[in-house]
């Protein structure tokens, strides 16, 4: 039990065969940093920095963000730590901004809300880069972006307060060196214009939470049709290999950090399907890390083929579900 317990504190996460999977860490409260199974990631891959503007009363200063960041980016010195910009709204209100909407989730959040407030974006990222000071691990990854307009607005604001930040550094003889930048595809249209996107982000980190909610048109958090929401229909599995596919062809590396990384049937799918990051809550870390141990590659990339010409996800499940019993 002692080697096993070991094991899931190392970082190196590979299959039976020996395929590399990255196991990133997704998360968002200060405390997060200090648990010791977080030592055996290979990074965050998802820092949700709504989070601490929610647990407080005010919008945080520059200032503020710029320590906490800080403290993140120092935490995991040497590991790359993707920094999501704000992305309020849907079912995350701000307490101390108001947004009265008939339809939340489709309505100013992410992306939407603050290019409409270059200057709470521009101060967001200035405190990132900032904080990145020396340590060279910052990558910032765009919420909710459902076509290249958006991508390229939030480009121009991120180059602005990157030329501020530069100048300030310039001054006290330090050098700022340029995040890298992604984005999160989690709004449907986004699938479609992948091609494009690739040529002008760094990596691209898929959210599979709002991914589902979208393209099956149903709330993520609404109990009554809590049926409906299923990220193995079948519709979310083609998506998902429409991804990694145009992913593997424009070489853009390729992270999935939504719920389904976490889950052990999901991650057994999603590494069958070509996926070799996944971003995980800290309790999903151990039981991932020690699933995919257990896992032949070639096996799970059969599997793959063989639910993809499944047509329902209860079919997909069952399935999954006799295929890990045999192979863990
Ligand atoms: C997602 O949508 O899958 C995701 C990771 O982001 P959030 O859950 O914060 O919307
Ligand atoms: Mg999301």
């Amino acid at each position: 039990i002692q080697s096993l317990l070991d094991s899931e504190f190392t970082s190196n996460t590979q299959t039976a065969d020996g395929t590399e999977i990255e196991i990133h860490l997704n998360a968002g409260l200060s405390a997060d940093t200090g648990i010791a199974i977080n030592d055996g990631v290979d990074g965050v891959g998802l820092y949700r920095t709504e989070i601490p503007f929610l647990m407080q009363s005010s919008f945080p200063s520059e200032d503020d963000q710029c320590a906490l960041y800080q403290s993140i980016l120092e935490a995991y010195r040497g590991q790359p730590v993707v920094m999501r910009s704000l992305d309020i709204g849907g079912d995350k209100p701000l307490p101390y901004l108001t947004i009265e909407e008939d339809n939340p989730f489709l309505g100013w959040r992410g992306i939407r809300f603050t290019l409409d407030h270059p200057d709470i974006f521009l101060m967001q990222i200035r405190a990132m880069l900032r904080a990145s000071d020396g340590m060279d691990n910052l990558a910032i990854l765009l919420p909710m972006v459902s076509g290249l307009n958006e991508l390229l607005d939030a480009k121009v604001l991120i180059q602005r307060a990157f030329d501020e930040v530069a100048e300030l550094f310039d001054a006290e003889g330090k050098t700022l060196h340029p995040p890298s930048l992604g984005v999160m595809v989690e709004v449907p249209s986004i699938l479609y214009q992948l091609d494009a996107v690739a040529q002008h982000v760094d990596f691209i980190s898929v959210g599979t939470n709002d991914l589902t909610q979208y393209l099956l048109a149903v709330d993520r958090n609404n109990v009554r049709v809590a049926d409906v929401y299923d990220s193995l229909h079948p519709a979310v599995i083609a998506a998902l290999q429409s991804i990694v596919s145009t992913c593997q062809r424009n070489q853009l590396p390729v992270c999935v950090c939504g719920e389904l990384a976490g889950d052990p049937l999901g991650a057994m799918l999603l590494i069958g399907m070509g996926y070799r990051q996944l971003s995980m809550n800290t309790r999903s870390v151990a039981r991932i890390k020690y699933v995919l141990r257990h896992l032949d590659i070639k096996a799970v990339q059969e599997h793959v083929k063989t639910i993809s010409s499944l047509t329902m996800a209860d079919e997909i499940r069952a399935e999954s579900e006799s295929f890990l019993k045999l192979h863990n």
